[in-house]
């Protein structure tokens, strides 16, 4: 009996495949089963309505179509010098195509009479035009192509087995021939419910895998695209905010019953600023959030300086007034020293005790502070990743905080869950402004606040670029800042795979600035990531107090240092900087009332993309603004660095390209799934079969805590 075609069918069945080519198909381009081979779609498209005769041929590196017949064919050579050559005609001339690899497999389908369309470069070769490896097609397929000729990514041996792009091209066509034949019109199953195929006027699935395999326009072809993008993001979307639904259903959380004396008295008499409407606003969402008894996974997202830290410890106070502890963690030691030192001033006047716990905290403090941790005898614990050590057990940990959490990886989020039996609630904090496309996909299953808002006074900072040549007068800028008694920062690039190098330039940098800014007049920090963490302490304490005047470092003090009296920020060879890593390395000077300064020093002569990146630097200060076209330069996956891109390995859309497919699709899923939010009904019975297949493909996609 023979199985019934579908899209798992394995590939090797298709006609012209086979188990060799199979095996390439499946290590090479993870094409296994008829429906991986379908959702294989060309990247772009050739406009091929144009036909050129022989006789006007001339050697050319663009390509040319010709129609005619195959004469005479003949195989030369053994082995490596193997090569087949034919001769083409049409009505006007003559002209040689020759094969060096693949012979055996092209000569196949290559017979005397042919009538073709052929499809190549032509060469000058010892005074004789000649096309080599030209693609080769029947007049048949070339009229059923419409024109536009479908471009598939292969490989070099794929190419081998007679799969290059023309190859791939043909397999999906006769595969879709043939499940068409035998399946009828709507040859594969429709995964979209009829009332979503209906409100976006979608063609089914079956049309828009034939359209994008053998489109006859660009349009139509942009029509059926576009429905495959909505199916992969809609699937993805509801995949997210199912996710989200089930863990604030079902996950338990500790419930922060009231705000008491603690809050209030902070509120009261410590802190030294009226809030922001925005920290106001987000503090309410969160306080919403963990009085529930539902688990909170919250995101909360704020360009640098805009107060995210206040909003983390206010919070904190409304789990010690419920009897539960802090834990706080920082990417880097400098930071989480600093916020230890920010908050243990700020609740200097409460009966509250913060402890710090990083790489350097010695093997006697531990003790006496997993001991007071054990006995609930620290509210907030404040640390690097350190706090993640089996050996760091609180008596009722209620709420991570997580400072700049692209920096911490999923397992290591989780090594925090495992510390308290209900688990602990989640803010996870972040300066780098994350495009809503992003967000949207990364953190779908997270609910997100926003802090839109800087505490007022704050003026905009001035940047502009430099090169060398004015050196000279930065430095003088420098000196001026210095006199009227504010700080500076100079920062060096350092990349792993250019260390030795990267260093050499900081010290020599460090030493030219030591000679234009001698002592005693003038003091000058240095940190960079040779030093031990003690010494990067003790010179970050000096600058902090004030008693530096320059800083010179690498990129360590990119995230959270916070020295208001600081106000120029000169960054050297901006242009090896990423967008993000400019911002953020802005982001630490105008934090205080004065106005501050950029000075992006970069060679005479940047990359296209480096322009683009100083050029953007200078134009805005809005993060946002500055994401969304770091995304654009960069790519979703590398933007996200690997540990999440995970989530953004989508087959057909492109985050960057199709924002508002995406937001149609995110609504239209929420639309549905507030209707039937388990997808029970009949109608959803197909969304959630595909669900669930998705759900198995991205097992490993665990979402962010
Ligand atoms: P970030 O969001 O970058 O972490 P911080 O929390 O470090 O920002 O805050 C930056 C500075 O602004 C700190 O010195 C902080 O004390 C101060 N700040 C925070 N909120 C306010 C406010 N509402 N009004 C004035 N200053 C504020
Ligand atoms: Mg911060």
């Amino acid at each position: 009996m023979k199985e019934p075609l579908s899209a798992a069918t394995p590939i090797e069945f298709l006609g012209g495949i086979g188990p060799k080519r199979a095996e390439a198909l499946a290590a090479e381009l993870g094409v296994r089963t008829f429906g991986d081979l379908l959702y294989h779609l060309p990247f772009r498209y050739e406009d091929r309505t144009q036909f050129h005769t022989v006789d006007s041929l001339q050697a050319s590196p663009v390509h040319v179509q010709l129609k005619g017949v195959i004469r005479s064919v003949k195989v030369t050579g053994v082995g490596r010098s193997e090569r087949l050559s034919a001769e083409f005609h049409d009505e006007t001339g003559r002209v040689s195509l020759v094969w060096f690899r693949g012979v055996k497999w092209i000569k196949r389908n290559l017979s005397e009479g042919l009538a073709c369309v052929v499809w190549g470069k032509v060469s000058d070769f010892k005074g004789k035009l000649n096309m080599a490896h030209p693609e080769l097609m029947s007049i048949q397929d070339a009229d059923t192509m419409g024109g536009l000729h479908p471009v598939y990514s292969s490989t070099e041996k794929l190419g081998r087995l007679g799969l290059h792009s023309a190859g791939l091209g043909q397999a999906a066509n006769r595969l879709l021939k043939k499940m068409q034949g035998q399946l009828g019109e709507d040859f594969l199953p429709e995964v979209l419910s009829e009332y979503v195929m209906r409100s976006r006027a979608l063609p089914s699935l079956s049309e828009a895998l034939l359209t994008v395999h053998s489109p006859a326009s660009i349009d139509q072809e942009k029509r059926a695209r576009d429905r495959l993008k909505f199916e992969e993001l809609f699937f993805l979307q509801l995949l997210l905010l199912r996710r989200r639904l089930s863990q604030t259903e079902e996950l338990e959380g500790v419930v922060f019953e009231k705000v008491g004396a603690l809050f209030g008295a902070f509120y009261e008499t410590c802190l030294p600023f009226e809030l922001t409407g925005a920290q106001k606003r987000v503090i309410r969402e969160i306080r919403a959030d963990t009085r529930t008894g539902h688990h909170m996974n919250r995101l909360l997202q704020g360009d640098v300086g805009s107060g995210k830290t206040m909003v983390a410890l206010m919070i904190a106070l409304i789990a010690a007034d419920n009897g539960f502890q802090t834990c706080l963690m920082a990417p880097t030691e400098i930071l989480a020293r600093q916020h230890f030192q920010g908050i243990s001033e700020f609740l200097k006047n409460l009966p509250l005790r913060v402890e710090l716990l990083t790489g350097s905290t010695t093997k006697a403090e531990r003790t006496v502070l997993f001991e007071a941790l054990a006995l609930g005898e620290v509210h907030i614990l404040i640390g690097t990743h350190a706090v993640l050590e089996p050996k760091v057990v609180f008596q009722s940990l209620g709420l991570v905080i997580i400072d700049e959490q692209h920096r911490f990886g999923v397992a290591q989020r989780a090594k925090l869950w495992a510390k308290a039996t209900i688990a602990p609630h989640v803010l996870v904090m972040t300066a780098t402004p994350i495009p809503r496309t992003l967000s949207m996909t990364l953190y779908g299953d997270l609910d997100v606040s926003v802090i839109d808002e800087l505490p007022p006074g704050r003026q905009s900072i001035r940047t502009e670029q430099r090169t060398d040549a004015a050196r000279i007068s930065v430095f003088e800028f420098i000196e001026t800042q210095i006199s009227i008694g504010r700080q500076v920062y100079v920062v060096y690039p350092l990349i792993e795979e250019s260390a030795t190098l990267d260093h050499k330039d900081l010290m020599d940098g460090y030493e030219s600035l030591v000679r234009r800014f001698p002592l005693p007049k003038f003091c000058i920090s240095v940190v960079h990531g040779r030093m031990k963490a003690e010494d990067k302490a003790w010179e970050m304490d000096r600058f902090v107090r004030g008693e530096t005047h320059i800083m010179v470092a690498t990129t360590v003090i990119e995230v959270g240092v916070n020295v208001p009296n600081a106000t120029v920020m000169v960054v050297e060879s901006a242009e090896r900087f990423g967008l993000s890593q400019l911002h953020q390395l802005r982001g630490r000077v105008g934090r205080g009332g004065e106005q501050s300064y950029c000075i992006l020093m970069a060679g005479k002569e940047p990359s296209r993309e480096a322009r683009k990146r100083l050029d953007t630097m200078c134009r805005t200060n809005d993060g946002f603004e500055i994401s969304e076209v770091d995304l654009e330069l960069r790519g979703p996956g590398d933007l996200m660095g690997t540990q999440q891109s995970g989530a953004l390995d989508l087959q057909v859309a492109d985050l960057v390209e199709d924002r508002s497919i995406l937001e149609d699709a995110r609504s239209l899923a929420r639309e549905v799934l507030s209707k039937d939010p388990e997808l029970e009904s009949a109608e959803n019975t197909g969304l959630r079969k595909g669900l669930e297949r998705l759900q198995k493909n991205r097992a490993d996609f665990s979402g962010i805590s």
